[in-house]
């Protein structure tokens, strides 16, 4: 079935030789295999840099993420429809899941967000921590 409010989606593109009449570098890549669904951001920036017409390359620091988490570079202009015989595993399990309570499923994304930001935190403090202890046993005058 395809998804309303969803667009299907590349993880890669490929270089083109030389930029195209529009001066665009990046081109469809020759296997457009897996086809992601990227679910409509609720950021409206976000939103309104995705819902553009025809194929979208995004920059870096505009990359996407796919229902499956996987990084999205590519958005195409039609919605994502978990019968393509190409579209990704995982985004048909999680764009099932989204299309059933879509609120319920990007307030699980946040929480899990959060819980992997808290706990690098923790581990680069932790880090820290050993490097300064380290120091200090090393400069030990004894
Ligand atoms: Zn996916």
């Amino acid at each position: 079935m395809k998804y309303a409010d969803t667009r299907a989606s590349l993880d890669h593109y490929d270089d083109l030789p030389e930029p195209d009449e529009r001066g665009e570098i990046r081109g469809l890549p020759e296997n457009a295999s897996p086809v992601h669904s990227l679910p409509m951001p609720l950021d409206p920036d976000a939103r309104l840099r995705v819902s553009g017409r025809g194929i979208i390359f995004l920059d870096s620091w505009q990359y996407q993420r796919a229902a499956c988490d996987r990084l999205i570079k590519v958005v195409l202009p039609m919605t994502f429809n978990d019968a393509d015989p190409d579209s990704c595993e995982g985004c048909r399990v999680e764009t099932g899941k989204w299309a059933i309570d879509a609120q319920a499923w990007w307030a699980r994304r946040n929480r899990r967000d959060e819980t992997r930001q808290r706990r690098k935190q923790e581990a680069e403090e932790s880090a820290v921590q050993r490097a300064l202890e380290e120091r200090r046993q090393a400069g030990d005058p004894d």
